[in-house]
């Protein structure tokens, strides 16, 4: 069987807006069954992508039959686009059960005992470590050994290598590669040993950052005219090669947290599971409406609410790489404020919002974005702007009526 480009599987909870056509497949979860490869549902089985947009916009949305089946195929097609530029390759370390604890305290002993129970543990005490490289999967410590030899004491460099590391006394930047895991960021030593024993296996990852060196400001650079990226990662995802005045990206260490994205003044850096190119097409599918800007993870949180009729979901990974470039795109395109939903928004984002905030009340006296970051702002932001729509709404057909005598 070939292969459904768009699957809607219909349920008692969203109805049936749609009817089978336009490269949408419409069935019902018995026919569903039967479909072997479909690209994106709003199902999370039997497709490649699953889009939680569609349903839960249907939930929400008060929106007349037509609207309604308008937006839901552009949900689709905002989803495609999406699913065509995030990269497809993945990349693998193979993680076995090596730990290296490094730690001296009463806690850490008792920890390295328990940790022996899953894992095959190599114990070092702070002071008899002397280096530690390579990466998550395969890194390689030295440290000095003391031994009793004929009663005497003999010290003697040893190497072990490990697929991950336990720091127990102490915060360390070396939690900044992934793999490596300080005690003190626990509330509870059992988290940490199930994250640990979490990875082992086959760890998979893929590229979250694409960068072009010309555009950058500090690549090659006589002077370093910026370092914002660097500065803002939390990881070594991100370093600078001082020597070479070069950016060198790990994406083993990359946490895709985006926070590089959102500082970079010259689009050098750019997100890779949406990138700027994907971001500006999709916002084509906006042009006139008005937006709902939100991650992913937040939808659940807004179920329930009700959606206006006119709204469109924006929907992204996460938010924390949103830059000027991207607010302003948007803006620009529905012409109306645009509402976005972040609880917790980056400090580089909200920046830019303030900024493009500023530029657009001076210019089309208007805000360009409006940041609502709970529910119960949510909902008093509906109801105020629904509410002043229908007095606008009145007062036109009112003017109407006296023009028309
Ligand atoms: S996405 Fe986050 S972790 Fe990855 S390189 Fe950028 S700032 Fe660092
Ligand atoms: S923030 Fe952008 S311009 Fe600045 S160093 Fe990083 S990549 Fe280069």
């Amino acid at each position: 069987m070939s292969q459904i480009k768009f699957l809607f599987v219909m349920d008692a909870e969203v109805g049936a807006p749609l009817e089978n056509g336009e490269g949408i497949i419409v069935l019902d979860h018995e026919g569903a069954h039967y479909v072997v490869d479909a690209l994106i549902s709003n199902e999370l089985y039997r497709s490649h992508v699953f889009a939680p947009e569609i349903n839960w916009y249907l939930k929400q949305t008060q929106a007349e039959h037509n609207e309604k089946n308008e937006i839901l195929k552009k949900l689709y097609e905002m989803r495609f686009i999406r699913y065509n530029y995030a990269p497809k390759k993945t990349h693998a370390v193979t993680v076995d059960r090596t730990v290296l604890m490094i730690g001296e305290s009463e806690e850490a002993l008792a920890l390295v005992e328990s940790a022996k129970r899953y894992f095959d543990v190599t114990h070092v005490l702070p002071q008899e470590l002397l280096s530690i490289e390579g990466k998550f999967g395969s890194f390689t410590a030295h440290f000095n050994q003391k031994s009793e030899e004929e009663g005497e004491m003999k010290e003697q460099e040893s190497e072990v290598c490990c697929s991950q590391l336990v720091v127990c006394d102490q915060l360390s930047e070396l939690s900044k590669h992934r793999g490596v895991e300080c005690v003190m960021d626990y509330s509870d030593t059992d988290a940490l040993l199930k994250r640990i024993r979490n990875r082992i296996g086959h760890y998979e990852y893929k590229k979250t950052i694409t960068y072009d060196a010309t555009h950058c400001m500090y690549h090659h650079h006589e002077k370093t005219a910026c370092s914002l990226c660097t500065d803002i990662c939390p990881t070594f995802g991100l370093v600078s090669d001082e020597t070479r005045k070069e950016l060198i990206f790990s994406a083993l260490d990359c946490i895709a947290c985006g926070k590089c994205v959102s500082v970079c003044p010259t689009g050098a850096i750019d997100f890779a599971p949406f990138p700027q190119k994907a971001f500006l097409e999709v916002a084509d599918f906006c042009q006139g409406k008005k937006i709902l800007l939100i991650a992913e993870a937040y939808l659940k949180t807004l179920e329930g609410c009700e959606l206006p009729s006119g709204y469109i979901p924006y929907v992204i990974e996460t938010d924390p790489f949103l830059s000027l470039l991207h607010l302003k795109a948007l803006f620009e395109k529905s012409t109306h404020t645009v509402l976005f939903y972040a609880p917790h928004i980056g400090e580089a984002t909200h920046e830019a919002l303030k900024v493009l905030n500023k530029e657009s009340s001076r210019t089309c006296h208007q805000k360009a974005i409006e940041l609502v970051q709970s529910k119960e702002a949510f909902e008093a932001y509906m109801t105020l702007t629904c509410k002043n729509d229908a007095v606008c709404k009145k007062e036109i057909e009112n003017r109407q009526r006296i023009q028309h005598g």
